[in-house]
């Protein structure tokens, strides 16, 4: 195979601002990149029960061969320790990063210790410059972050600028690192992280360039692939309306939580479904870099200055189904505006919308059902009422009182000390996502590494399944770790997940080829059951155990698509996953 930078991992260390690179094509050939590349390096890098929150933990960045080559491969992946859950933490994001990090000549970085003093960190063609961020610690905004760093860095139009906002620098759990405005490292608390390593950004930019092997080839392919991206139908739905396009069937079929899940279908769900605000709201698309999708929507608010009569200022908030329906629908609020809002309040401050919209869920609850007093809350907070919830999200980030410093902790956490645990929508110790779709989803957000749904999109197979009896627990819990292991070839050679219909076993063999791979859909399938095993043995090793996973009661008091979910069902499933597990990870 030809000498790529790709297989250059830079690292960083913050506790003496020195970094180097070291060339680690063994590990770029063995695992692809991405998911795979971070994960073997999380291995050798995180020390076993290291605390999330301190210098121990290490951040992970990584891209894979597909970046910078085909259309949609847009990804950057980051592995660390995740601060919400005390275990594996891995969230993706896209933007202009992944061509950042790539061309800056890497394929990824990996960041140690912790600063002293607030810093952010300049990466330029592979150097990097440690810069001093103390006028920026304490800026509330993400977005004013970005504007400061955007007027004193180089490289507009073709740089990345990760950077936190107050919620990071405050380390709540669930804080997010934002990236080009309007994408995210959202879930598991990645900004935490940055917070605790006093590292407020990372820019990142370079003009290296990427070889190919066989060009003509690689033509070939490209070709092939971006005809199926543009021409097949099969990411339309993202293009047009975006992901919201999933708030009215999921309601139709009453999946969707509402207020807290008490409910799975909202009576307004029209006011916050992809038609609505489209025909109301959007005002632009944009793309990550390299994908001719573009599924990102913005909506536009108005907003009038307090002093003046006549100026307003239009605010761009990034819509997508998950903050619809977690701040949305999971909070009863019908007023499109008020989300659009909250979205907005939740963004600036740097925090994962799908962890505050079911935080605020269960706190609304538990008011309500005298758990805790308005002593606690501070403002009412009661289903519907967005202002007071734009409020609860200053206040979640201030930490004014006990309760709200066990808000900032995450749910399982506030629900252990508070009481409700039946009620507060944790899995694996991660807020949910937004699908009651059936038994698959809530098993996805059990057994994925992640616990996230995309994990292996149990939502998806509920939905095939619908009209249908369901499968043993056993054949269903077979495919949802089938689709795991797949999603980790997906993501090592970091294609953004809304093309895994394009990008099949036998494509991704054949876009492989010109960039000097040779293997085939088998040994990829192989290879993905190798990185699932092997990030189930870090989480397994950081002490990850099915029989102790919490089930919240909720999820089987409200019917589903399929009805009321059987406890019966779920245990059968998780029962075998263990074995599955212990089988796989001694396996590999
Ligand atoms: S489909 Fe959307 S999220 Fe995925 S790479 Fe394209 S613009 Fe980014």
């Amino acid at each position: 195979m030809g000498k790529d930078p790709i297989s250059n991992i830079l690292y960083i260390d913050l506790n003496r601002k020195r970094f180097w690179v070291e060339d680690r094509s063994d590990i770029f050939e063995e695992y692809l990149g991405g998911v795979g590349a971070a994960t073997k390096i999380l291995e050798e890098e995180l020390p076993r029960n290291a605390d999330p929150l301190g210098p121990e933990n290490v951040i992970v960045l990584a891209v894979g061969p597909g970046t910078g080559m085909y259309p949609m491969s847009s990804k950057t992946v980051a592995v660390f320790k995740s601060p919400l859950t005390g275990n594996w933490g891995e969230s993706h994001v896209g933007g202009r990063s992944a061509i950042a990090i790539r061309m800056s000549g890497c394929g990824a970085i990996v960041i140690k210790g912790a600063s002293k003093i607030p810093v952010y960190l300049s990466i330029i063609n592979g150097k990097v410059y440690f810069k001093d961020a103390s006028a920026l610690w304490g800026m509330r905004s993400t977005v004013t972050v970005g504007r400061v760093i955007r007027e004193a860095e180089p490289g507009a139009g073709i740089r990345t600028i990760m950077r936190i906002g107050i919620a990071g620098e405050r380390l709540v759990r669930y804080a997010s690192v934002v990236t080009e405005t309007y994408r995210h490292f959202g879930r598991l608390g990645l900004g935490a992280v940055f917070g605790s390593k006093k590292l407020k950004a990372i820019l990142i930019m370079g003009k290296r360039t990427i070889p190919v092997i066989n060009k003509r080839k690689y033509r070939e392919v490209y070709d092939e692939i971006y005809n199926l991206v543009v021409k097949s139908g099969k990411t339309k739905k993202y293009y047009e309306l975006g992901t919201p396009v999933n708030v009215l069937p999921l309601n139709k079929i009453k999946a969707l939580p509402t207020r807290n899940l008490r409910q799975s279908w909202f009576e307004e769900a029209e006011k916050l479904s992809g038609e609505y605000i489209a025909e109301t709201r959007l005002g632009r698309r944009v793309a990550c870099s390299h994908c001719p999708v573009a599924c990102i929507h913005l909506a536009t608010i108005r907003e009038r200055y307090p002093t003046e009569k006549y100026f307003y200022k239009t605010i761009f908030v990034s819509y997508d189904y998950e903050p619809i329906y977690s701040l949305g629908s999971m909070l009863g609020i019908s007023d499109t505006d008020g989300v659009l809002r909250l979205m907005d309040a939740v963004d600036v401050v740097g925090l994962d919308a799908m962890s505050t919209g079911v935080i605020l869920a269960w706190a609304t609850e538990a008011l309500q059902k005298g758990i805790i007093g308005l002593n606690d809350t501070i403002v009412k907070l009661s289903f519907g009422d967005w202002k007071n919830y734009i409020e609860a999200v200053n206040l979640i980030v201030e930490q004014p009182n006990e309760f709200y410093k066990a808000l900032a902790m995450g749910v399982d956490y506030a629900s252990r000390t508070y009481g409700g645990e039946d009620f507060a929508l944790s899995f694996g110790g991660n807020e949910m996502p937004g699908y009651h779709t059936g038994p698959g989803a809530h098993l996805t957000h059990l057994t994925g590494a992640r616990h996230s749904h995309l994990d292996s999109a149990g939502y998806s197979l509920d939905q095939k399944l619908l009209g249908k009896e369901l499968p043993p627990p056993e054949e269903l819990m077979d495919s949802l770790m089938k689709e795991e292991a797949w999603r980790q070839i997906l993501t090592s050679f970091t294609i953004c997940l809304f093309g895994r219909g394009v990008y099949t076993p036998e494509t991704v063999s054949k876009a492989l080829e010109p960039l000097g791979f040779e293997l085939s859909p088998e040994d990829l399938k192989n290879l993905g059951w190798k990185i699932y095993a092997k990030k189930f043995k870090i989480k397994i090793r950081e002490g990850f155990n099915v029989s102790k996973l919490r089930i919240p009661r909720r999820i089987f008091e409200t019917p589903s698509p399929h009805g009321k979910l059987s406890e019966e069902y779920i245990e059968r499933a998780l029962k075998y996953f263990e074995k599955r597990l212990m089988e796989i990870t001694s396996s590999f």
